[in-house]
């Protein structure tokens, strides 16, 4: 998008990133040059006459994780998989969405979404900020998380606690398997309780529109073994769940769409769910909401409350959906936005 009337959000680049653009051309250009040097070596050992044949082109992106520090805390964006958002998921004014149709004819992956979860050890526990999509959500392209969990060093055994921004299946699905075995046998999950309700009552899926059913219907089957464990806690307040960390209310795309923010030696960071899913449409344009957004407006006023704090105050952001892994940034106000 052309105009920075919005926020700019500056990305976190990761080297090991699968959807990475990589800024550091010395290395990808040493980098192309030692794949040029391994490929001429093996011609020559193998046939220094023999034709190289084309190689095939491959769509699909590697699981992996990428770490920092915040203050103390050591935070692990865990890759679950790719999609590619429709436009047509997103409302807006004419104007705007005529411009992000002549935004993805100029860039096609500008709507590539990533679906991430968190973990962060606060050096007492590990804590889960959403599980991905599982088996329930994506068509086999997402449900990477606890693959990437492992190649991070950690076992779902050892997750002690797991945050629910929110129930819908590319968040939670990660949690229980089709057989509805627990994913993390030890955690005690929780999640709002206007969320916790609204899912998880029948009275109300059944009132639900026919396409918005298989979201409840997910929802029941992926909390149900906690809930029978005595895994699954709802909170309604801002009563503390864990040391240093506040839950922020982030009502609209969800009743009980909640963010989980950890401070740390003065730093921040944000784990916000849903409040985006086309980064480089909405943070332009706060006011665009998603056909996902149960209360539209309340989605689009929760979105232009938060963003001119998160600058203000230089939070981290750990995205779930952003086009890049690994999905972490700040804000920047560029305009006259506040
Ligand atoms: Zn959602
Ligand atoms: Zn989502």
């Amino acid at each position: 998008m052309p105009d920075l009337h919005g926020f700019q959000i500056e990305e976190i680049v990761a080297m090991s990133s699968p959807v990475v653009r990589s800024r550091n051309v010395f290395k990808r250009n040493s980098l192309r040059f030692a794949a040029a040097l391994l490929l001429a070596l093996a011609t020559l050992v193998v046939d220094p006459n023999a034709a190289l044949a084309a190689s095939p082109q491959h769509h699909d992106q590697a699981p992996g994780f990428y770490r920092l520090k915040v203050g103390d805390l050591e935070v692990t964006a865990l890759f679950d998989g790719t999609g590619v958002f429709d436009p047509h998921w997103l409302n807006g004014t004419k104007a705007t969405m005529d411009g992000v149709v002549k935004a993805l004819q100029e860039d096609p992956h500008m709507l590539d979404v990533v679906d991430m979860g968190f973990l962060v050890n606060t050096g007492k526990q590990l804590i889960l900020v959403d599980a991905g999509a599982g088996t329930w959500w994506g068509g086999g392209a997402l449900g990477r998380l606890a693959g990437s969990l492992r190649s991070a060093g950690y076992t779902p055994e050892e997750v002690d606690i797991v945050l629910i921004t929110h129930l819908h299946s590319d968040h939670v699905g990660g949690l229980t398997t089709q057989d509805g075995k627990r994913v993390f046998p030890n955690a005690d999950v929780y999640v709002a309780k206007a969320e916790s309700d609204f899912w998880l009552s029948p009275e109300i899926a059944a009132k639900a529109p026919k396409d918005a059913q298989p979201f409840f219907q997910s929802a029941q089957a992926i909390a149900a073994p906690y809930i029978q464990a005595g895994k699954w806690h709802t909170f309604s307040g801002t009563e503390p769940i864990v040391d240093g960390m506040q839950l922020v209310p982030l009502p609209g795309h969800t009743p009980g769409h909640t963010g989980y923010e950890f401070s740390s030696k003065g730093q921040k960071i944000l784990f916000w769910g849903d409040i985006v899913h086309a980064q480089r449409v909405q943070l332009q344009h706060p006011e665009v909401t998603a056909i996902f957004d149960i209360d539209q407006t309340a989605a689009a006023a929760t979105r232009n409350q938060l963003l001119p704090r998160l600058a203000r105050e230089n939070v981290l952001i750990a995205t779930p959906h952003t086009s890049l892994f690994p999905a972490l940034g700040r804000l920047h106000k560029g305009g006259e936005w506040i």
